[in-house]
């Protein structure tokens, strides 16, 4: 996939003190084919390319870092500045609007919405103003009604504006009010002189587009309608459970000069992120945290005691077989880069309180146990340490015997890897999706 072969041309870059154009070239082609298939516009795209190139080239990499390191930070430091920061938005009382086409997901996004404000302590309610599409009203009652948010819509009054000043009057106990409105097929007249009209009655402290991930080059005409229209203070994109990437969302940022405020991960109300740089760069460029994992493995790769010269990253735990040869260098990384939860965090969807459903031993080995482990897998075979669960009897009592320790102490060595290889099973073949469904609840 395209983060790893990203990563592999950082990575050809680890040994090296000086940079030539022809590495930061190879990395910038990376990065574009990477953002061109995540539907960020061509001309986004080159901008960043030309300041990578430029930066890379000239500004003199402090010392002690690597020409990798300084590319890292470089690249990061512009795609921080491509995505922008997160939409501000104070946890406070607030009337926000939202504007979009037909089945961007705007309805969704409001129920959501109302739930993570909720969920923040605030009391959100919905209003929803759409008379255009049939069905409209339910469907928002029902989100609300899952997302345990009060909602205001009248199935009988056709004037959307009247909908959206009765909601308001009818929910004055809420602190945040979230309008709902219809959208069309395309842009039309009839929407933007309705939003408008909305706009003026609502006068919404906040206006979010609401764009669908796999909005191509389309969302540069109706970012700018809308922002003619009403204005634009930030973006929600919806759908990023699927396989766009967003990108195209970019584009509709950089025409309204807004940021992006939310991310919609699923259909269920609680399927919504906080839009936030690092994270969203990272699915851009489909690899872990670049921020984080880039600055913290390469600093416990180079202060690493691992002998052998194969690459290790927290991300290959996650797949295929966990052997002890793993084990041993995660035990090896733990003490540079700290412990394995902290470590975990910083894989994308990894994060939060996933660690803690994990039985509390199941990571925890002492500085002692460690050494004596040390020395025991020392006197292992090569086979062995690739394949523990092929160790019998008569080997633990050669391992034992050959370390000086005893066989109890090899027996721990063999459990704790067990229960290491369990855990990292269950992260196995878990999508992001199941992660972000597993830490809500
Ligand atoms: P609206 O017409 O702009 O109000 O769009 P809706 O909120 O009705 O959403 C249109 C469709 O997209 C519905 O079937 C939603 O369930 C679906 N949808 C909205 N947001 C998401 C999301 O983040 N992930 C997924 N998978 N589906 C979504
Ligand atoms: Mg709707």
């Amino acid at each position: 996939d395209l983060g790893s072969s990203l990563r592999g041309t950082l990575d050809t870059l680890r040994g090296k003190s000086r940079i030539s154009e022809e590495d930061v070239d190879e990395v910038v082609k990376e990065i574009q084919r990477s953002l061109l298939q995540a539907d960020v516009e061509v001309s986004l795209v080159m901008d960043l390319s030309d300041s990578i190139k430029e930066r890379s080239l000239e500004e003199e990499p402090p010392g002690g870092t690597t020409a990798r390191d300084h590319v890292l930070r470089i690249v990061y430091e512009e795609l921080v500045d491509l995505v922008g920061e997160s939409t501000d938005l104070p946890l406070e009382s607030q009337t926000i609007l939202l504007a979009g086409l037909q089945g961007s997901g705007k309805t969704t996004s409001a129920a959501k919405m109302a739930w993570w404000f909720s969920k923040k302590g605030l009391r959100p309610a919905v209003i929803q103003t759409d008379t255009f599409r049939p069905g409209a009203y339910d469907q928002a009652k029902q989100m609300c009604e899952r997302a345990e948010v009060e909602f205001y819509g009248d199935p009988d009054e056709d004037d959307p504006v009247k909908i959206a000043r009765d909601g308001l009057d009818a929910t004055e106990d809420a602190d945040v009010h979230i309008v709902d409105t219809a959208g069309r097929h395309a842009l039309e007249d009839d929407l933007i002189d309705e939003i408008e009209d909305i706009d003026r009655a609502v006068d919404p402290d906040r206006s979010l587009l609401v764009l669908d991930a796999a909005i191509g080059q389309g969302a540069k005409d109706q970012a700018r309608q809308f922002e003619d229209s009403i204005g634009i203070d930030g973006v929600i994109i919806s759908k990023l459970d699927g396989t766009a990437k967003g990108g195209g969302a970019l584009t509709a940022v950089n025409e309204t000069g807004s940021t992006i405020a939310f991310l919609g991960t699923g259909e269920t109300v609680q399927d919504i992120e906080r839009f936030e740089p690092s994270g969203f760069i990272s699915r851009l460029l489909g690899m872990g945290d670049l921020k984080q994992l880039s600055e913290r493995v390469e600093r416990a790769m180079e202060e690493s005691m691992v002998e052998d010269d194969e690459e290790w990253d927290p991300e290959d735990m996650l797949k295929g077989e966990f052997t002890l040869k793993d084990m041993r260098r995660q035990m090896q990384a733990m003490n540079n880069m700290g412990p394995l939860d902290q470590v975990m965090d910083m894989i994308p969807g990894m994060g939060g309180g996933i660690m803690d459903q994990l039985p509390d031993d199941a990571m925890d080995v002492t500085q002692d146990r460690l050494r004596h482990f040390e020395v025991v897998m020392d006197s292992m075979t090569e086979e062995e340490l690739e394949n523990p669960r092929g160790i019998g009897a008569s080997q633990v009592r050669r391992i034992a015997k050959g370390s000086g320790q005893d066989e109890e102490t090899v027996r721990e060595l063999l459990q704790q890897h067990k229960m290491m290889a369990q855990t990292m099973k269950q992260f196995q073949g878990m999508g992001d999706g199941d992660m972000q469904r597993m830490m809500k609840k």
